[in-house]
């Protein structure tokens, strides 16, 4: 199967690279062409200019860019060179109905639409091992599936086109709630006087132990936050979340005190730091002896 690339970001540059490790990119494309340029200098597979041909030039597009309107933008860029019996993969997190809009509008190309959100940050996407839930017709996630193993290492179909996403909600306010927690315990370890290093190696082979804690508590207590998933795009996450539980006509906690928490991250000018910097928050609640918030 020849697979083009679109969105070489923090996750899609990382992505891209292991599918041209494994022998399996045909091209790829970036809006910002220096990035797609060095790309194609390291890796030496060539570099597309426009989205049309290089659907043209691929049996499947796997894409991962940043929110709902550059999905929409970029699938109706592909469909010039889509046909009937090709594959678009959106590996973005954007809303189930964007997933189901762009479905729509490739259908009269014969070319299948996939939903395919993935989890594991970038140290997933780096290493090959995200979890990947996908929406959309089984023949065409079947046939998606050996392009999806080369990304991750636990790829489950769960539904029609817009499951994939509904599930990556469910995630986002799961990781909202970690995030919560892990960074507010912190914050009251710190405040105890604990030995924060031992802490969380203790810690995180017990009952609370979790990606998060594992993997940013170091980072956390450090006072540094590395990329990582940003802030703002965590924030576009849950709002995606807070609209699906509107439809319900629900409001969900969670949501609705972390997306209280990332605008003042946002305010604050920290919203391309990974959204582990809410300990930033909680810290200051103790050094400000604050009982409210
Ligand atoms: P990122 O580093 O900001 O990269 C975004 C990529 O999308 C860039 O290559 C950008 O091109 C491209 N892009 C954006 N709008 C576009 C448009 N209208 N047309 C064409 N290309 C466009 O973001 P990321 O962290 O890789 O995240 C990408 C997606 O994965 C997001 O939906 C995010 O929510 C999701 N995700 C991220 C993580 C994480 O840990 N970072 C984890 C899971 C899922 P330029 O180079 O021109 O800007």
């Amino acid at each position: 199967m020849k697979v083009g690339f679109v969105g070489l970001g923090a996750m899609g540059g990382s992505m891209a690279r292991n599918l041209a490790s494994a022998g399996s990119l045909t091209g790829i494309y970036n809006r910002t062409t220096a990035t797609a340029r060095q790309f194609a200098a390291e890796s030496g597979v060539p570099a597309f200019t426009d989205l049309a041909s290089l659907a043209g030039a691929c049996d499947a597009v796997v894409l991962c860019v940043s929110a709902d309107a550059d999905v929409l933008a970029v699938a109706d860029g592909l469909s010039g060179g889509l046909s009937s019996g090709k594959l678009v993969v959106d590996c973005s997190t954007v809303s189930a109905e964007t997933a189901r809009e762009a479905a729509r509008r490739l259908a009269p190309t014969g070319a299948a639409f996939l939903d395919c959100p993935v989890s594991g940050g970038t140290e997933g996407a780096r290493d090959g091992t995200l979890a990947i839930m996908a929406g959309g017709d089984e023949a065409a996630f079947e046939r998606a599936r050996p392009l999806l193993e080369i990304l991750g290492r636990h790829v489950h179909r769960l539904g029609p086109v817009g499951a994939g996403q509904a599930t990556k909600a469910t995630n986002q306010i799961m990781v909202a709630g970690i995030n919560q927690a892990v960074s507010e315990a912190l914050a009251f370890a710190a405040a105890q006087g604990l030995p924060l290093p031992r802490v969380i190696e203790t810690l995180r082979n017990g009952a609370a132990a979790s990606w998060f804690l594992t993997h940013r508590g170091p980072n956390m207590v450090a006072g540094r936050y590395p990329l990582g998933f940003k802030v703002e795009l965590h924030c576009k996450d849950l709002e995606i979340c807070r609209a699906m539980a509107a439809h319900n006509n629900v409001q969900l906690p969670i949501v609705e005190m972390t997306l209280h928490h990332y605008q003042r991250l946002l305010a604050e000018t920290h919203g391309d730091e990974d959204i582990s910097s809410l300990y930033r928050l909680k810290s200051a609640l103790f050094e400000a002896g604050d009982r409210r918030d």
